[in-house]
């Protein structure tokens, strides 16, 4: 798998696997967890999940699927806003290690902006990282004013990655954030890379020009949708899929190659933004 560098010098793979809406279904529990270890079989050993999914249901099923495989893994979880305060980040995470059965996080964010002063929650992720509870850590659903001040700030500068939502038919970020983040070699981690509400993945996987470009490679449109974020500079992709043939095909988008034609087509049809909005958020 391929991997990029977090500015502690840590390597992190590309291609991930999300989380969000496991743990949700005592019923689905077994799926879930056979998806993410096939997943992991087939080389996605990151794994995306957060508190906040299923109040720490997801974080549980994640706990299952890595039972005897931690060493394989690169684990990333979030902090909610409400608890990025010094003594909540620390109760937050040991929680959340409890639930995932291992000792230390590979990637601890914080899931969005909230009242909490920012020196605040960076302080506290930097006395995690000195405890060897968190490997890194940075921040998730940050627009490009809130990473500057972020960047300010004391410890600032070891924020290693900025998770946001990114894909075809969302392609805000292109006009400063991830400018401003590849100029620091600051990982973006394209959330929702396949638009998860079923509405708007139907509408943009159902575009028939994507549809037509994947036809070409012999793929579905999800996997082109992948493959070109996976061709982006400096940008991670954690699709989430539970149906065993989702995570199959989504760990070969990453072996699809397009072409400058493709890359042509899908800007017509996905046009890059062409002014500044405010950052997408789900
Ligand atoms: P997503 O990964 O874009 O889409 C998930 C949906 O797509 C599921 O319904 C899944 O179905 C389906 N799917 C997966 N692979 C497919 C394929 N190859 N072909 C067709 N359909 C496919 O959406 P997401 O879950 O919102 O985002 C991914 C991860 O990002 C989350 O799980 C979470 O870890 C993270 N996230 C973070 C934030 C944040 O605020 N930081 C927000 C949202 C998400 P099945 O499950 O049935 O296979």
């Amino acid at each position: 798998m391929k991997t990029l560098l977090l500015p502690s010098g840590s390597a992190i793979p590309v291609l991930g696997q999300g989380t969000w809406n496991m743990g949700e279904d005592p019923a689905q529990r077994k799926r879930e967890i056979d998806a993410l270890r096939l997943g992991m079989d087939l080389g996605m050993h990151l794994i995306d999940t957060a508190e906040m999914y299923a109040e720490g249901g997801a974080e549980e099923v994640v706990g299952a699927a890595i039972h005897g495989r931690r060493a394989e893994t690169f684990l990333v979880s979030k902090v909610y806003p409400h608890n990025a305060d010094r003594r909540g980040v620390q109760a937050a995470c040991e929680r959340s290690l409890r639930r995932l059965g291992t000792d230390y996080l590979d990637l601890y964010l914080l899931h969005w902006r909230g009242s909490v002063p920012l020196a605040e929650t960076l302080e506290a992720f930097e006395a995690l990282k000195q405890a060897g509870k968190i490997r890194d850590f940075g921040v998730s659903n940050f627009d490009t004013d809130d990473m500057q001040e972020a960047g300010e700030l004391p410890g600032g500068d070891s924020n290693a990655v900025n998770q946001v939502l990114y894909n075809l038919a969302r392609r805000g970020i292109e006009w400063n954030l991830l400018p401003w983040c590849r100029a620091r070699a600051i990982p973006v981690m394209a959330y929702s890379p396949l638009e998860s509400s079923p509405g708007e993945q139907r509408r943009m996987l159902g575009n028939p020009h994507l549809k037509s470009i994947a036809e070409r490679h012999g793929a579905s449109s999800a996997q082109i949708a992948l493959a070109w974020l996976l061709q982006q500079e400096n940008v991670i992709v954690i699709p989430k899929a539970v149906d065993p043939k989702h995570v199959r095909e989504n760990r070969a988008a990453q072996d699809i190659v397009l072409t400058a034609q493709d890359l042509r087509e899908i800007d017509q049809a996905f046009p890059p933004p062409t002014r500044s909005t405010p950052l997408d958020m789900r």
